[in-house]
């Protein structure tokens, strides 16, 4: 059978550390980095007769996640122990949710590439702590416990096996990453690791059920999520050609050899003996809590889409890529109360600002300057003060070396030429240099116009009023 016989079928459990001040169960602080070890107390190292108490705000905020995520909120849930011995988790135990998650049954809607909408079911959302990391040492002197991150709260989203290519996993990640970020449960910093998802795939012939998974845990960047899953379902098909079957394994992505191998330990034979955490109270929410929350969210990109497409007839691509990030759609909203231009604006987000993102893999909030500079920049377009081909080196150096659009164009002598004078001056020059463009353009070739003005654009580095030399050109040309 061929590779087009198969489909991919991928879930994700998405973990995203929630942005409180202090962690789950004590009032240690969440701050990432700091000396290992210094952002720990009694209750987070588990030392013994230490009792947590459960931080209000991670459920607010994990209550938030679900409503924004279309979720039932479960009015009486509980934490549970999720039991396992690894030297990062000094408790050997860790405090999670099992039966009853505090949210489930949620959907997400994600744009596909040829402009179709595709829903993807949340089956649940729960809360439970982050372990600490081990520092291994460089030289083999053994490894380091670091504590800091040891109960950092968490929310993992558990979504159904509805993804079927690894560009739609990506698009859902990317659409929580999106809902987290506008909702703020999280800064979502995937460098730091706040959000990260263990991968699940397997391949089926189509029509038939559900094949074997396995999963690949702890990844940290869209770029081998996508990576990841293509090798390892080309690599499951492979087998199954083969008449090999696949077994449920834990796998490692290794990114610089590209290929997935299977953890040493049979971590899926686990069992972690759940039970309900005998010093932790169950969790009850009342339905005016869950209204309150519910009235405080704040607008979500949905809503924004909808009004980009009624209020300035964005197109939808547009106003998909625009609403894709907050950070994208608060500059969108921010510039064209400078320039007036929601077209224009969207376009530099959705072309040149996207594509230089995305040459320095960088994300939305990584841009260095703000949204009433990118309107500067379109106001002085609108204007006639420079050309947009001076406008995309002004940007260029927006990202090089922050500054206003204003300041850039005044330093660097980019004003755009509209003197009339000087601009006869420059197409003289051009038709005396080009014979035969005149002769072309008078025998009816319109291509000949846009060499000469192509030229005349040379002769300026950029800085001739495009438009003005248009004219001038037929003009001058229609006397000779
Ligand atoms: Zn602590
Ligand atoms: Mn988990």
């Amino acid at each position: 059978m061929a590779k087009e016989d198969y489909e991919t079928i991928i879930g994700l459990e998405v973990h995203c550390e929630l942005s409180t001040k202090t962690k789950i169960f004590c009032s240690c602080p969440t701050d990432f980095g700091g000396e290992p070890n210094t952002h720990c107390c009694p209750v987070c190292m588990a030392l013994p007769g230490s009792l947590p108490v459960l931080n209000e705000k991670v459920v607010e905020y994990a209550v938030k996640a679900g409503l924004a995520t279309n979720c039932e909120i479960t009015k009486v849930s509980k934490n549970d122990r999720k039991n396992y011995f690894y030297p990062d988790l000094p408790k050997s135990y860790q405090i999670s949710q099992f039966d009853l998650p505090l949210c489930h049954d949620g959907k997400v809607n994600i744009e596909l590439e040829n402009g179709e909408e595709k829903v993807i079911e949340i089956e649940r959302i729960h809360i439970e702590e982050d372990a600490g990391k081990l520092n291994h040492d460089e030289y083999g002197r053994g490894s380091f416990v670091d504590l800091n991150r040891a109960g950092v709260p968490l929310i993992e989203v558990v979504s159904r096996p509805d993804m079927r290519s690894a560009e739609e996993a990506e698009t859902y990640m990317r659409k929580l990453k999106s809902i987290f970020e506008y909702i703020e449960v999280s800064d979502c910093k995937m460098q730091e690791g706040s959000l990260r998802a263990d991968v699940n795939v397997s391949v089926r012939k189509k029509g038939d059920k559900l094949g074997t998974r396995t999963e690949m845990k702890n990844m940290s960047s869209f770029r081998s999520i996508v990576r990841a899953i293509k090798y390892e379902a080309s690599r499951q098909i492979e087998v199954l050609e083969e008449g090999g079957v696949i077994h449920q394994e834990t796998l490692r992505w290794d990114d610089i050899s590209g290929k997935t191998f299977p953890m040493r330990d049979k971590e899926d034979a686990q069992d972690y003996r759940y039970f309900p955490d005998p010093d932790l109270a169950p969790i009850i929410l009342t339905d005016e809590y869950i209204d309150n929350i519910r009235n405080a969210l704040p607008e979500l990109p949905e809503s924004r889409k909808k009004r980009y497409l009624s209020d300035y007839e964005l197109s939808m691509k547009a106003a998909n890529i625009v609403t894709s990030s907050k950070y994208y759609s608060n500059m969108f909203e921010e510039a064209i109360k400078v320039c007036n231009n929601p077209k224009s604006v969207s376009n530099w987000i959705m072309s040149d600002i996207a594509r230089i993102l995305n040459e320095k893999e960088q994300e939305p909030d990584e841009i260095p300057f703000t949204g009433e500079e990118l309107g500067e920049l379109v106001k002085l377009i609108d204007d006639g003060k420079i050309s947009s081909a001076i406008a995309k080196k002004v940007l260029e150096e927006m990202f090089e070396n922050p500054k206003s659009p204003n300041k850039i164009v005044e330093e660097k002598g980019w004003i755009q030429i509209s003197d009339e004078g000087a601009i006869k001056e420059i197409v003289t020059k051009i038709l005396d240099n080009n014979p035969q463009s005149i002769i072309d353009f008078k025998a009816g070739k319109d291509k000949a116009l846009g060499f000469l003005v192509g030229q005349a654009m040379k002769e300026t580095k950029g800085k001739a009023n495009p438009q003005l030399l248009n004219k001038m050109f037929k003009e001058e040309m229609d006397k000779r």
